[in-house]
């Protein structure tokens, strides 16, 4: 796609609100701390960037961060009701959701993104162990989590998520498994888990160059991912993407469509875009971001131009992720791949050949065993 041509109607949207209360010492987000910051200079910019990209009628709408209900309430009545204004999400969309941290979650917050079509929260409850809590530096309690849960069925949210990181060096398989079970009383029909990382460039991943603690070995993450899967299973939530749980029918579709390797425009600093094997991305600074919207809304920090032999890897990396698999005709149409032999086939046999991958009523997915590899197993399809 040329980049200076607004994108099909329904295309998926996502928006990138960075501010945070505390930046935890893990995250690879582009996130700032929101102190002092011009969050209102920030909304002028993003909606004169939503009027030039954003595409009209998009299918789903993802606010993320950074944490978007940083945003005051009248910040969000702005934000909810101008991006409206501007491509009718709230007619069109299946899907809006919102990022959350337990802190910035209020009652009335909830209430206001539920009145102005916001259908699904997507909360960063990350662990109701106080210790692990303490050590990710977030600046919320377990009794914080309950309560912001609380207040998304309280506001009339049938749909929402929780987000969880296990793996915590502070935490033992009896600690995760205890927390696992206590957030699954509340009774979600979505749960991401995500196993730590120590990203390099992140104050975590310093502290553990320094040895300041001893992260879990293998075997513990093994142990834990094993038992996340079992438990979160247990409950009634089909592992339908490596680290995503639902019930049937709740899967989040914004995410869906980014594994399916589909189209998508992302808005604010850092947001990346995806159209027809070009993917572009805003610059990860609000001052640099800001600037370069001003002088003009449709320019991209980079811009990378895929063939259909990269996209074609592309779709299987990203595809083998979900649970459903990878038809290869699929990908095929989806890189645009024409060429009778197709190699991402060939690939896929070799890893058939060795038990990671397994072939079932056309679709190769991903072996029990390969499921913690699975990022391991998508890259031997990039060229
Ligand atoms: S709240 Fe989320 S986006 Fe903000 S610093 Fe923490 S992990 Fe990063």
């Amino acid at each position: 796609m040329d980049h200076h041509q607004p994108a099909p109607e329904g295309t998926p949207l996502y928006v990138h609100l960075p501010f945070c209360v505390h930046l935890c010492p893990y995250c690879d987000f582009f996130s700032v701390d929101g102190k002092g910051q011009d969050v209102d200079g920030f909304l002028d910019t993003l909606l004169l960037e939503a009027e030039a990209r954003a595409p009209k009628a998009p299918r789903t709408v993802f606010f993320g961060g950074g944490t978007p209900t940083y945003l005051s309430e009248p910040q969000l009545q702005r934000l909810l009701l101008g991006l409206d204004e501007l491509t009718g999400f709230r007619a069109s969309a299946e899907e809006v959701t919102v990022e959350c941290n337990p802190e910035s979650l209020t009652l009335p917050k909830a209430q206001l993104m539920r009145s102005l079509g916001v259908d699904r929260l997507s909360i960063g409850v990350q662990s109701l162990d106080p210790e692990t809590l303490a050590f990710f530096e977030r600046p919320h309690g377990p009794e914080q989590a309950l309560a912001a849960v609380e207040a998304t069925r309280s506001a009339g949210f049938e749909r929402f998520s929780i987000d969880l990181i296990h793996g915590s060096p502070t935490e033992e398989l009896a600690t995760t498994e205890r927390n696992l079970l206590q957030l699954l009383e509340l009774r979600p029909q979505h749960v991401s888990a995500y196993g730590l990382t120590y990203e390099p460039g992140t104050p975590l991943h310093a502290r553990l160059e320094r040895e300041e603690f001893v992260p879990q070995d293998e075997d513990q993450e093994l142990a834990n991912l094993d038992s996340v899967h079992r438990l979160l299973e247990d409950a009634g939530l089909r592992g339908y993407e490596v680290s995503n749980y639902s019930s049937i029918g709740q899967e989040c579709l914004h995410n869906v469509n980014y594994w399916h390797n589909g189209p998508y425009v992302g808005i604010g600093p850092s947001a990346a875009s995806h159209a027809q094997g070009t993917r572009s991305g805003n610059p990860r600074s609000i001052p640099r971001w800001r600037a370069a919207k001003q002088a003009d809304p449709m320019a991209a920090a980079f811009e990378e131009h895929l063939d259909p032999r990269a996209r074609l890897g592309e779709t299987w990396w990203l595809g083998l992720r979900l649970a459903e698999g990878v038809d290869p005709e699929v990908a095929r149409t989806t890189a645009g791949w024409v060429a009778a032999e197709d190699p991402a086939v060939g690939e896929a046999e070799a890893l058939v050949a060795e038990g990671l991958l397994e072939l079932l009523a056309g679709r190769y997915r991903l072996t029990p065993r390969a499921r913690p590899l699975a990022d391991h197993v998508g890259r031997q399809f990039l060229v």
